[in-house]
């Protein structure tokens, strides 16, 4: 049936940075494809006989509406599709799964709305979903911070009585990344934070409240919840939560980066080399984009601009790299000198600390292991890397061996 000739796919006007497609062939949907559509083309690709199932993205969300044949009550509610399904009887249908997925996401957190009151962050189409499923749950009282209007980003001391926010707007999205909606330390009884960002997978804003303790999650949940609900609409089956939860650990083991962190001389090279060779992934270098973009070796920019001079430049490769995905990085040994990498590296990133023995670590090539002896720096440095690490591993031995200790590990908690 899932291979019957139907169009299956997600239309939108720029769909560069959909994580759809993995999401429904891992669901079982193998011909899903992405169509970028322009808006004059909508009526007539939506007329087509042969659309299977459709989802629906920016722009189209709302435009899709008037060509459809029925129209599922919440889909009308909240006036915008995210899914249309032609019927057996040649009519379109459309559905709206947010609201689904919303829920999903708050539940796998452990996040309930009930007798709460709960802060929602943006006016869009988003926050419609949420706010039908906050409602459904009978909370406290729901409050909508919106740019213009009553409740504003100028006025939230009216509400630092918040028990839960909701973020559904578009700031710390890729390629904003780093920005904040609002500063989480204004809400002394928060216990739980919600972000539909998924790109990174964490924001400033889940930062935040990892840091305060608070419950929290990102996005990605609810889009591969929405994406099952979609797909158990498009072929009548259900999607068994198991099956979801798969998709969910992939997408995180694929897109979380491996970050190599550790003194100067502790292997970290040789072990991105051997795990770019186990993984298949690509290792990105962060002192050879530094000297590739200042012209000259990291030495010479030590010896001739400083070491405040290469500091600027690693935090701005940090914070570049950091928002990549799927990759290796390796750092240079002074990278957690910057409490700012650190958000950099994490926003996406599982972070590895190698050990090497001390007597063990060459100096040659490496400026400030030339100036300050290893013991020094060590102490030196030895709580920041406690700070930025999520796993300590020696590498006292082959790096074959290290990397391959750091696949498994990365294997099994990836998805964390
Ligand atoms: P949207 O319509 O573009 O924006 C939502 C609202 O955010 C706007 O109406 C606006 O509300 C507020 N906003 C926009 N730019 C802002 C800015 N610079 N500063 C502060 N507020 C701003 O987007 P949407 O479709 O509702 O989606 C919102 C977010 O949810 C996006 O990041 C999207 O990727 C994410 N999302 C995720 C999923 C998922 O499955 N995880 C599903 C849907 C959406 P005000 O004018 O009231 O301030």
């Amino acid at each position: 049936m899932k291979s019957s000739g139907k169009i299956y796919g997600l239309i939108g006007r720029t769909l560069g940075h959909s994580w759809s497609l993995p999401i429904h062939h891992a669901l079982g949907c193998p011909s899903y494809r992405l169509m970028e559509l322009e808006p004059d083309a909508l009526p007539a690709f939506l007329a087509r006989e042969d659309i299977g199932g459709l989802n629906v993205t920016m722009p189209y969300k709302k435009a899709v509406l008037p060509y459809c044949d029925r129209v599922d009550a919440y889909a009308a509610a909240i006036g915008s599709a995210n899914t249309l399904v032609r019927g057996a009887d040649g009519k379109l249908g459309a559905w709206n799964t947010d609201a689904i997925g919303f829920r999903d996401m708050a539940c796998l957190a452990g996040i309930p709305f009930r007798g709460q009151k709960v802060l929602i962050l943006g006016s869009g189409g988003a926050s419609l979903s949420v706010q039908m499923e906050v409602r459904r749950q009978n909370p406290r009282e729901i409050v909508v911070i919106s740019r213009t209007g009553e409740n504003r980003y100028d006025n939230l001391e009216r509400h630092a009585d918040a028990d839960i926010i909701v973020n559904a707007t578009p700031v710390g999205m890729y390629p904003g990344n780093g920005a904040a909606p609002l500063d989480l330390t204004r809400f002394p009884s928060l216990r739980g934070v919600l972000d539909l960002i998924y790109n990174p997978r964490r924001t400033a804003l889940i930062l935040q409240a990892e840091a305060l303790g608070i419950p929290c999650s990102d996005g990605l949940p609810m889009l591969v919840s929405q994406a099952a609900a979609a797909e158990s609409l498009f072929f009548g089956t259900d999607i068994s939560e198991e099956s979801q939860f798969h998709v969910l650990s992939c997408l995180r083991h694929d897109r979380t980066n491996i970050v190599l962190i550790g003194m100067p001389g502790c292997g970290k090279n040789a072990v991105g080399e051997a795990l770019a060779l186990l993984t298949g992934r690509e290792a990105v270098d962060l002192d050879a984009r530094i000297a590739r973009r200042a012209g000259k070796s990291v030495p010479e920019i030590f010896a001739e601009d400083g070491e405040a001079a290469f500091r600027e430049l690693e935090r701005e490769e940090a914070a570049n790299a950091g928002k990549e995905t799927g990759k290796i990085i390796i750092t240079g040994g002074g990278v957690v000198k910057d409490a700012k990498n650190y958000a950099s590296l994490k926003q996406n990133g599982r972070i590895y600390h190698l050990l090497r023995d001390l007597s063990a670590l060459p100096t040659d090539g490496r400026p400030l292991s030339q100036r300050t002896p290893p013991a020094q720096l060590w102490a030196e440095r030895e709580p920041l890397y406690r700070r930025f690490r999520d796993v300590a591993i020696d590498n006292n031995g082959r790096a074959l061996d290290t990397a391959e200790r750091i696949r498994d590990d990365f294997s099994a908690h990836a998805a964390d």
